[in-house]
């Protein structure tokens, strides 16, 4: 089985955006913003986005099972109050949670958390348990860096985290480390100032003790771990002058990262530098790097290709990647595709 464990719903309705956009706008003009009760989106408008582009997608590279979640670009955490964080991941959630019952067969959910720049994630508690408990979902996406772009909220290993940390390990579902939009002009969303989002949450990992308090902690790097692989030697090093382990044995059962890397060479040098069993296959459809790549004919995230042909991996490897690793993580997965 072929299981991606990293896809946002990028072909909502125009009335979702819409939705968005006037919440914004009247929330920084201090007006009343609109709510769930002003959205009229029917399943017919959502089956045409998704079958048109992400399951077209999915289905014709044979990927069985999308791990699926609303658009990260779009969380917002720095834009709103907590209120209205609160009501725009509860509708992004519930769209999500429709297209798993619409789709009970391709998608499985993750849900975001109403996060707010400046203000302690222990407000998001709430929504994890009633996703997960109540809605099914399977894991949940938290945003390492709120601020959208200043890095300015505490560690990810301080106590201001600990109480999302805490419901995680109760509920046993994992979050991806994935940073929202930015409005720091100087870095642009999804190459950028993702990488450095994902690098700079991994160095906050390794530094720290946060998995002897939270051993059942597991926490999943998107797009290939930033500059992980390529600075491993400069990690490594980094982690030894500060008395830290091995980071094959810092990451454990606990860091994982994703397949997100757009080119055979990336994938290759990721799956030799990376422990295999820490590796779960992702391509981040749809459309987080549209298009062609000339030098190969291919779609830049058809990462199943990359995987598939990366010289040095044997079957069980890829067993593991595409299947097994995300099995391990997703330990509620199981309820949506059986137990082998
Ligand atoms: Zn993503």
């Amino acid at each position: 089985m072929i299981i991606d464990c990293h896809a946002h719903f990028t072909s909502e309705p125009k009335a979702v955006l819409d939705l968005r956009a006037a919440q914004i706008k009247a929330s920084s003009n201090e007006e009343p913003w609109p709510t769930r009760n002003d959205l009229n989106v029917s399943d017919d408008e959502i089956r045409t986005g998704i079958d048109a582009m992400q399951l077209k997608t999915q289905r014709a590279r044979g990927i069985d099972r999308t791990i699926f979640s609303p658009r990260a670009s779009a969380m917002g955490h720095h834009l709103t109050d907590e209120k209205l964080s609160l009501e725009w991941t509860q509708i992004s959630n519930e769209l999500i949670y429709r297209i798993s019952r619409l789709y009970p067969n391709d998608f499985v959910p993750v849900c975001q958390l109403p996060q707010v720049a400046g203000i302690r994630p222990g407000n998001c508690v709430r929504e994890l348990e009633r996703c997960v408990n109540e809605l099914g979902f399977i894991g949940c996406n938290l945003n390492p860096d709120p601020s959208g772009g200043y890095f300015n909220s505490p560690a990810l290993t301080d106590p201001w985290w600990y109480p999302v940390f805490e419901k995680m390990c109760e509920l046993d579902v994992p979050a991806m480390l994935h940073v929202s939009g930015c409005c720091n002009p100087s870095q642009y969303t999804t190459s950028s100032y993702y990488l450095n989002g994902d690098t700079t949450a991994f160095v906050q990992l390794i530094m720290s003790d946060l998995f002897s308090k939270f051993p059942t902690l597991k926490l999943i790097i998107p797009h290939g771990g930033g500059a992980i692989p390529y600075h491993w030697g400069r990690l490594r090093g980094i982690a030894f002058m500060n008395q830290r382990s091995e980071l094959e044995e810092i990451m454990g059962s606990n860091i994982f990262v994703d397949t997100c890397v757009y080119h055979q060479p990336g994938i290759d040098f990721l799956v030799d530098v990376v422990p295999r069993d820490n590796i779960l296959f992702a391509s981040e459809l749809w459309g987080a790097v549209k298009g062609i790549d000339p030098n190969t004919g291919r779609d830049f995230d058809d990462t199943k290709y990359y995987i598939e042909n990366s010289p040095n991996l044997t079957v069980e490897d890829r067993r593991k990647i595409f299947e097994g690793n995300a099995r391990r993580v997703f330990s509620r997965l199981s309820r949506y595709i059986g137990k082998n």
